[in-house]
């Protein structure tokens, strides 16, 4: 990988085998069509569904994380008046799928109460939930900060609450643990921490009904669901959905963007899941150590976070619009790539941007060494 990448929080780097699966299904359709290149997909949906503990046919691919959470909650029958959870720290296009909610369906929108750290406050989740909630969304890990929220608790308390826990595992999946959670729905993307492929993102489903099960508890909520895109047939004059996950894919899509995250997912099961996430938890904290405090910028996380999304903010004093651009521009010139992160992307938990560090497992130290000389304003060479 290019050295000096930290931005894999961003879109991280494919390998070259995955490079090579996408390129190789484009040459398949040109030499034998786009519809006779079949990609088969079967092993990818597994190993997918695996990181969370659900099967191949939970699995429905679609363009982004963003449209993945839009065909669900979009489709979701949620009838006026319908309590929606959310936390502060929530995705801004996720936000703003629920204010469109709020305005066009009559959902109201609950804030479930957070720590310091915009980390879920589980006894006040535990109250809220007592108060009646219809759905829960969570991203485990948010794009603006750091921080691991407890997604095992969250997913026991909601199942014992009886409300289905739709978790954002954007930044999460392939960084950290995804297991042993119970979400009743994954949202996820292929370009971050899975290293895939841009322009694939994913649902996993694993309470739906498949042609062979019938939907458990949280599954008959999202049962009654009309999806807004993805698989029909027509049946008796009627537009009728398929069975569980299938009915969100999108038929018309990039295959090879497809076959390249499958190779991408069963490469990171090779590579052993446990030590990469162990790994990118090492760097994570290694980069705050080394950044923390460096020219006045100042980790938005703990420092012995688990993660390798490193948050910095800008010197008090600074204009945080400027100082962060600016110091984007350094590293760049530097030959760093690392993030900024605008309001606009959790616009109820920043009050100003940040810029963000996010080494893949095979980043160099020595970049993250280079960008604390680099807001430090100290020279590169010292
Ligand atoms: C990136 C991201 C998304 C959206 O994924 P896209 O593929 O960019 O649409 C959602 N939630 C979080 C926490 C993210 O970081």
């Amino acid at each position: 990988m290019p050295p000096g990448h930290l931005d894999a929080a961003g879109c991280n780097v494919p390998s070259d085998r995955v490079l090579d699966a996408v390129v190789g299904h484009l040459r398949r359709e040109r030499e034998v069509g786009g519809y006779g290149a079949v990609a088969d997909l079967g092993t990818a949906r597994s190993a997918l569904a695996a990181l969370v503990g659900a099967h191949a046919r939970d699995v429905a691919f679609l363009e982004s994380g963003t449209a993945a959470m839009a065909a669900l909650l979009g489709g979701w029958r949620l009838a006026p008046g319908s309590r929606v959870g959310h936390t502060r720290a929530e995705y801004g296009s996720t936000l703003m799928l629920l204010r469109r909610l709020a305005a066009e369906r009559g959902v109201r929108p609950v804030e479930v109460p957070v720590d310091g750290d915009s980390r879920v406050d589980l006894d006040a989740l535990r109250e809220v939930l007592a108060g009646g909630l219809d759905l829960l969304t969570v991203p485990h890990i948010a794009s603006h900060r750091g921080v691991v929220q407890p997604a095992r608790e969250i997913g026991r308390l909601c199942r014992e609450a009886g409300v289905p826990l739709v978790l954002d595992v954007c930044q999460s999946l392939g960084h950290v643990d995804t297991g042993g959670i119970g979400a009743a729905a994954y949202v996820g993307t292929s370009r971050k921490w899975l290293a895939g492929p841009r322009g694939v993102g994913f649902l996993i489903t694993p309470g739906l009904a498949g042609p062979d099960r019938e939907p458990d508890r949280l599954g008959r909520v999202m049962d009654a669901a009309a999806p807004s895109l993805g698989g029909h047939f027509w049946v008796g004059g009627q537009p009728s959905p398929l069975t569980g996950a299938a009915r969100y894919e999108s038929a018309e899509a990039s295959m090879a963007a497809r076959s390249g995250l499958g190779v991408a997912v069963l490469e990171h099961r090779a590579l052993g899941p446990a030590a990469l996430h162990a790994r990118l938890a090492e760097l994570g904290v290694t980069a705050r150590r080394l950044l923390d405090g460096a020219g006045g910028w100042r980790a938005g996380e703990p420092l012995g976070e688990p993660s390798a999304v490193v948050t910095l903010r800008p010197p008090p004093g600074a204009d945080p619009v400027a100082a962060v651009e600016e110091a984007g521009a350094r590293a760049a010139a530097a030959s760093l790539l690392v993030g900024t992160v605008p309001v606009a992307r959790a616009p109820l938990d920043l009050a100003a941007p940040v810029l963000r560090v996010s080494p893949a497992p095979g980043a160099c130290e020595e970049s993250l060494h280079a960008l604390a000389r680099i807001l430090a304003g100290r020279p590169l060479s010292a």
